[in-house]
């Protein structure tokens, strides 16, 4: 660390726009509490330290760490932890306030969208169907755009920020294999810059968990993207519950079965319910509602990739 590089960290701290931020980001959170709390959806608190973890659909660093001899999993996301809470059958839903580490590749710096360390909303929901994941989420971002617009004019008007409360129910494309193709592998991204409003993209190769429909074959999943060219909000899915269709989905993806045993154990013993859920990250969230162009401009302590953490 050199003086040029303190300086500039306290001068973040100090910006002047960081208040105004800070009031969308609390009041943001508190419309989250409300909407959860209005459809009767628990909180659990995180967990960091596991056996198990999410496998991601993309490589980062290790995270792992040896604790007396075990060696244990920093939380990627608490999606199995989600589907393991939901084997209860009696929670309506669930959400967590989650920290999430993932030591991202050095490039990811630039995209303005990545963090190592950020916030995840993990939400999962008991007997739903993807339709009725998506319906809730756009009644919960509703709310947010809603609440947050009322809440903090003075801070928008600051900002030179105007939030547009989203139209439900939000476009959907239908295959992301086909906008593959079309557009190359951050159609996303070029949708993104497209279109005005959010909208949703189904059916993403992805993770053992995410359900695959045995008749069409399609995955059933999606993402929900921001427009204006702030890229993905939210991923999710209906969730694979049967043993034998996971393990074969495991191999297809070279998991390493020894390090998921406790996961597997479970649903070989059938205990994994039928549940659709998501997971939304609050720092993306916030960069898109106060209109900043980088992620580190939100966050107090910003982990950027490729960046020296000073504090
Ligand atoms: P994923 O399961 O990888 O799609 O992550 C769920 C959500 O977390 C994403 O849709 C983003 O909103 C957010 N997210 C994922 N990775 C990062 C990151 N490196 N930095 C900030 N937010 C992230
Ligand atoms: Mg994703």
């Amino acid at each position: 660390m050199n003086g040029e590089s303190m300086e500039k960290v306290i001068q973040h701290i100090l910006s002047k726009e960081m208040k105004d931020v800070l009031m969308v980001q609390t009041s943001a959170l508190k419309a989250i509490h409300d909407y959860m709390w209005k459809h009767e959806i628990l909180q659990l608190m995180p967990v960091m330290l596991s056996s198990v973890t999410d496998p991601l659909s993309h490589s980062v660093y290790d995270s792992s760490i040896t604790y007396a001899g075990q060696k244990l999993e920093l939380t990627k996301s608490m999606i199995l932890h989600k589907q393991m809470s939901m084997m209860r059958g009696d929670l309506k839903g669930i959400y967590i306030i989650s920290p999430n580490i993932r030591l991202e590749k050095e490039h990811l710096g630039e995209t303005g969208r990545h963090l190592l360390e950020f916030s995840q909303v993990d939400i999962e929901l008991r007997d739903a169907k993807y339709k009725d994941f998506m319906g809730f989420t756009e009644g919960l971002y509703s709310y947010i755009f809603k609440f947050v617009k009322k809440k903090c004019k003075e801070e928008l008007a600051s900002l030179e920020r105007k939030i547009k409360v989203p139209k439900k129910p939000f476009k959907i494309y239908e295959s992301a294999m086909e906008l593959k193709v079309e557009y190359g592998s951050s159609f996303d991204l070029e949708l993104s810059k497209k279109e005005k409003d959010l909208f949703w993209v189904m059916d993403h190769y992805r993770e053992f968990y995410d359900r695959e429909d045995p008749v069409t074959k399609r995955h059933v999943n999606y993402d929900l993207v921001y427009p204006e060219g702030f890229g993905e909000a939210l991923s999710g899915g209906e969730r694979e519950t049967d043993y034998a269709t996971i393990i074969r989905k495991m191999g297809e993806r070279k998991t390493d079965l020894e390090k998921y045993k406790s996961y597997i154990e479970i649903s070989k013993r059938g205990l994994l319910k039928p549940t659709a859920g998501g997971g939304f990250g609050v720092e993306r969230l916030v960069r898109f509602l106060t209109g900043r162009k980088h992620i580190r401009d939100i966050s107090l302590f910003p982990r950027v990739p490729g960046e020296e953490i000073v504090l």
